[in-house]
C-alpha cells in the first residue's frame, strides 16, 4: 500500500464515520463505502457489493459498479450450501474466495448469470454485528480470474468492518454506546494494517505538532510516542532543519502533492536517516474538522543507505587502493572529454605502468604485491591535484587525468611532462616491503585530451601504446603518444637546460636599437635580449623566450638586460651624451609582470643609482586585459616611482578601447606590421590612422617601429607619429657599439629628408 492510497484510507474512515453518525440513510452510507474501497483498489476490474440478510435471503444492500440487471436477478436469494460466494459465506459464516466463477462448484447454480455479466471472481466475507450475528455479506466481483492479494484481504477485513457498523447502526435503537466500541474497534484495525507495514506513520497539524501515530515507534525521538502528542515535530531540530520542515508542511497544505525528502533525526535508536513522505488528510478530526492536517510516513533507509553506499563502492573503486577502478576512470574521462569540447581546453591522461611488479609478485607473494600496490597509491596520489584522477584500472596499471582549465597546449604538454617527472622520481625510491627494501621502476604514455572526435577507448589505446613506447625506451621514461609532440618535449627540455648553464656563464646580453624624435634627435634606445651561444653564435629572442617564459627563467633573463641597460645609461651620462630624457624601453613578458618584476626593477635602479625616468616599460596588450586590477595597480605603483609604459605591438591584440583609457599609459608602439604596410602606391594606412587618432584621444605619444625605408619615413612623419624604430635608423647593436652610434649621431642629424 502506497502513501497515497493510506491517506485515503483514513479519510475514507473520517467520511464513512461521519456519514454513520450524522444518520445518513443506509443505502447512501453502503454506496460510499462500496465506492471508497474501489477507488482505493483503483481498478476498474473490482467491482463491490453489499448484500443484507434479511430472515435467510440476501437483499441488496450497495453495489454501485455492477450491471444492475445483475443486481436484480440476485435479489433476494436464498442462503446455502452452494449459494455462490455471497449466499455460502453468509450461510456459513465464513469467507468464501471462488478466485474463478466458471470452474467453481459453489457457482454451478448462478454461474451462467455472472458470466453473462462479465463477471469471473467473486470473494465474500461475512458481515457480522458487535455481538456477531450475521448482517449480511460484503463482496469484491472482478472481471477477471482472480486471487486476493493480502492488502487486498485486509481491506475487504476493514471495510466489511465500516459496513457492519453502517447496517447495525440502522437496525438497532440502543447503539450509542455500542457505536462507540465499535468506532474504537475500527481504529484497532487500522493500527493493525500499519503496524504490520515498515514505516511509521505520523500525523501532524498545520503547526507541525504530533497529533497521532500508527505503525511501531522506533522511527520517533522518544521510545513512548504518546508522550509526543502535542509538542512540536521540530524540537531537536537545527534551525536549518526547523525552518525546512515548515516550509515542506507548508508547502504540501498549499499543494495538495505528496513531497518525498530524506532528513536525519536523532530516535531511540540513536541517529538514523529517514526517508519522509508527506500528503494532507482532509477532515482528519471528526470534531474539528476545519484544522489541516499531514500524514507523514517515516521510513528508516540507515541501512539502506549504507548498502548502496557498499555498493557503489565495489562497483566503482578498486577495493585494494579505495581509488576509482577502469569503470568510474572510464566516467571520468568521459566528463573530461565532454569539458575539453566545451570549454576547448586541453586535458591530459597518463598511463603508469609499474616495471618490476610481476618479479615482486612472484617472489614475494600477492600478499606482498597488493602492500606495494597499495604503497605506490600512497605515494604517487598525493602528488597531484584534488581536481586529477588517479585509478587503477586493473594488476599493476594506473591511468591518471590531470584535469586542466587550459588551452596552451605547450603549458599542458610541460604540465604533463614535469607530473610524469615526478610520479616517475617518487617511484623510484625503495619500497619497505615484509622484511627488506625494494626499489621498482615505472613507464609512463601520455595522450594530451583534446577537442578531436577521439572516444574514452581511444585515448587508453594511445595512451597504452605510448606506455610501451616508453618502456622500450628503459626504466623510468615517459614517452606520449605522438611522436611529434614527443620530439617537441625534447627540444624543449634540451632549450631549458642549456638556458640554464648559459645563464650561469652569463652568455645573456642586451642589445640596442635606437629610437628617433621627428627632429631627427635621438631619444632612447630598446633593449633587445641576445643569446651568445659559444656554438651556435648569436640566438635571436624568438627562439628561446617562449621557453624562458614557461620555466621561469626568464627572470634571470630579464636582470641581464637590466643589467646591461643601465650600465649602458651611466656609460652614456658619463660621456656626457645623453641627457634626463633618454630612456630606455624594457620588454616586459606576459605573467612576469608581478611583484617580483617590481622588487628587482628597484633594488637594480638603487643598486646603480638611476632614476626610473630612464626607463619605458613595454607591456603588451594582452598583458593589460588579463588580471585588470592587478595590472592596473601594479602600473599605478611603477609610474608613481617614475617608471613609464608603451603599449607594444598595439593593433595586434584584442584589447577593448574602453578600457584603455584606465591604465596609466605613455606611448602606444604601431607594429612593426603595420608600418610594413606603407609601400608606395599599395598604401593600407587605414590601421595605422586609426592608432594615431586612438592616441591623439587618449593623449598619449605614438611610436612606429620596424620602420626600414624613407618611404615608411615620410608617411608617418605626415601623419604626425611622435618617435619611429626601425633598420632605417640602425639595427640592435651590442651596447659598445651603440655608445660609438650616440657619439657619431650626435655630430650629424639622423634624419635626412624634407618635412
Ligand atoms: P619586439 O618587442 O616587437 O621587438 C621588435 C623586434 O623587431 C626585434 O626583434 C627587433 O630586432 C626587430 N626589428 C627592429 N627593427 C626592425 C625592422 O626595421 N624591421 C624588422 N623586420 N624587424 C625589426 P628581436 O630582437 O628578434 O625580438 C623579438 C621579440 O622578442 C621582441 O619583439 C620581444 O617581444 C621579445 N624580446 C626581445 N628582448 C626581450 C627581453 O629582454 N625580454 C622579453 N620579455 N622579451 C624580449
Ligand atoms: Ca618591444
Ligand atoms: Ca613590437
Amino acid at each position: 500500500m502506497n502513501i497515497n492510497q493510506l491517506s485515503d484510507l483514513l479519510q475514507a474512515q473520517q467520511k464513512i464515520i461521519e456519514q454513520i453518525a450524522l444518520g445518513i440513510p443506509l443505502p447512501e452510507c453502503l454506496k460510499t463505502i462500496c465506492q471508497l474501497i474501489e477507488s482505493i483498489i483503483g481498478t476498474p476490474e473490482a467491482k463491490s457489493s453489499i448484500l443484507v440478510l434479511k430472515g435467510h435471503q440476501l437483499w441488496h444492500g450497495a453495489a454501485p459498479s455492477l450491471p444492475s440487471a445483475y443486481c436484480q436477478s440476485i435479489d433476494g436469494m436464498t442462503i446455502g450450501n452452494n449459494a455462490g460466494s455471497c449466499g455460502t459465506s453468509a450461510f456459513t459464516d465464513k469467507q468464501v474466495i471462488v478466485s474463478d466463477i466458471e470452474h467453481d462448484l459453489l457457482w454451478q447454480d448462478f454461474k451462467d448469470i455472472a458470466l453473462k455479466h462479465g463477471l469471473k471472481a467473486c470473494w465474500s466475507t461475512p458481515i457480522f454485528s458487535s455481538r456477531k450475528e450475521i448482517l449480511g455479506s460484503f463482496a469484491i466481483y472482478y472481471t477477471e480470474v482472480k486471487s486476493p492479494h493480502k492488502v487486498h484481504l485486509s481491506l475487504i477485513d476493514y471495510f466489511t468492518h465500516l459496513s457492519g457498523l453502517a447496517i447495525e447502526r440502522h437496525q438497532t435503537s440502543d447503539r450509542e454506546s455500542d457505536l462507540l466500541v465499535s468506532l474504537k474497534n475500527t481504529n484497532e484495525k487500522i493500527r493493525a494494517i500499519t503496524s504490520a507495514m515498515p514505516d511509521q506513520i505520523i500525523v501532524v497539524d498545520e503547526k507541525g505538532c504530533y497529533v497521532d501515530f500508527y505503525g511501531d515507534s522506533p522511527q520517533l525521538p522518544a521510545k513512548n510516542p504518546e508522550g509526543l502528542i502535542g509538542q512540536v515535530a521540530t524540537r531537536g531540530m537545527s534551525p536549518e532543519q526547523t525552518q525546512s520542515f515548515m516550509a515542506l508542511i507548508k508547502h504540501v497544505l498549499k499543494t495538495d502533492e505528496v513531497q518525498v525528502c530524506e532528513y536525519e533525526m536523532e530516535v531511540a535508536k540513536g541517529k538514523r536517516c529517514f526517508e519522509g513522505r508527506f500528503v494532507r488528510v482532509k477532515h482528519y478530526l471528526h470534531e474539528s474538522p476545519d484544522r489541516q492536517h499531514i500524514l507523514w510516513v517515516a521510513r528508516d533507509i540507515t541501512d539502506k543507505k549504507k548498502a548502496d553506499l557498499r555498493i557503489e563502492q565495489l562497483a566503482f573503486y578498486d577495493p585494494l587502493t579505495d581509488q576509482p577502478n577502469r569503470r568510474l576512470m572510464t566516467d571520468r574521462l568521459q566528463g573530461t572529454i565532454d569539458k575539453v569540447k566545451r570549454h576547448q581546453t586541453i586535458g591530459a591522461l597518463l598511463f603508469l605502468d609499474l616495471d618490476d611488479f610481476k618479479r615482486i609478485n612472484d617472489s614475494l607473494g600477492h600478499n606482498v604485491g597488493d602492500q606495494l600496490l597499495v604503497k605506490v597509491t600512497q605515494r604517487l596520489k598525493p602528488l597531484l591535484r584534488d581536481t586529477d584522477t588517479f585509478s587503477r584500472i586493473g594488476g599493476d596499471e594506473f591511468v591518471i587525468i590531470l584535469e586542466s582549465m587550459e588551452k596552451d597546449k605547450n603549458l599542458i604538454m610541460d604540465q604533463a611532462t614535469s607530473v610524469s617527472k615526478k610520479l616517475l622520481t617518487n617511484l623510484s625510491h625503495t619500497f619497505h616491503l615484509g622484511n627488506g627494501d625494494y626499489r621498482i621502476g615505472g613507464s609512463i604514455g601520455i595522450k594530451l585530451i583534446e577537442d578531436v572526435n577521439e572516444t574514452t577507448d581511444d585515448i587508453l589505446k594511445h595512451a597504452d601504446a605510448a606506455m610501451y613506447r616508453a618502456k622500450k625506451m628503459g626504466r623510468n621514461c615517459y614517452a606520449f603518444y605522438e611522436p611529434a609532440l614527443q620530439e617537441l618535449i625534447d627540444k624543449r627540455l634540451e632549450v631549458e637546460s642549456e638556458i640554464s648553464t648559459a645563464i650561469t656563464q652569463r652568455h645573456f646580453c642586451a642589445f640596442f636599437q635606437p629610437q628617433i624624435d621627428m627632429q631627427g634627435g635621438l631619444i632612447g634606445a630598446e633593449a633587445l635580449i641576445r643569446w651568445r651561444h659559444p656554438k651556435k653564435g648569436l640566438i635571436s629572442p624568438a627562439h628561446f623566450i617562449p621557453v624562458a617564459e614557461q620555466s621561469g627563467h626568464i627572470h634571470h633573463l630579464q636582470q641581464a638586460v637590466l643589467d646591461d641597460s643601465c650600465q649602458l645609461i651611466l656609460q652614456l651620462k658619463e660621456a656626457s651624451l645623453i641627457d634626463e630624457g633618454f630612456s630606455i624601453a624594457i620588454n616586459i613578458s606576459a605573467g612576469q609582470f608581478d611583484f617580483t618584476l617590481e622588487n628587482s626593477l628597484v633594488s637594480t635602479l638603487d643598486t646603480y643609482q638611476l632614476s626610473p625616468r630612464h626607463f619605458k616599460l613595454e607591456i603588451t596588450e594582452s598583458m593589460l586585459m588579463d588580471n585588470i586590477d592587478n595590472t592596473v595597480n601594479l602600473m599605478h605603483r611603477l609610474r608613481d616611482l617614475g617608471f613609464r609604459f608603451s603599449v607594444d605591438d598595439f593593433g595586434t591584440g584584442y584589447s577593448s578601447l574602453a578600457y584603455l583609457h584606465n591604465f596609466p599609459i605613455d606611448e602606444l608602439k604601431i607594429d612593426g606590421s603595420f608600418v610594413q604596410q606603407l609601400t608606395p602606391g599599395g598604401d593600407d594606412t587605414a590601421i595605422i590612422d586609426a592608432i594615431i587618432a586612438i592616441a591623439k584621444q587618449l593623449e598619449l605619444r605614438v611610436i612606429a617601429e620596424g620602420v626600414e625605408d624613407d618611404y615608411q619615413v615620410n608617411q608617418l612623419s605626415l601623419r604626425q607619429v611622435d618617435a619611429m624604430q626601425g633598420y632605417f635608423f640602425a639595427r640592435p647593436m651590442p651596447a659598445s657599439e651603440m655608445i660609438t652610434w650616440v657619439r657619431k649621431s650626435r655630430e650629424s642629424y639622423v634624419l635626412n629628408y624634407d618635412i
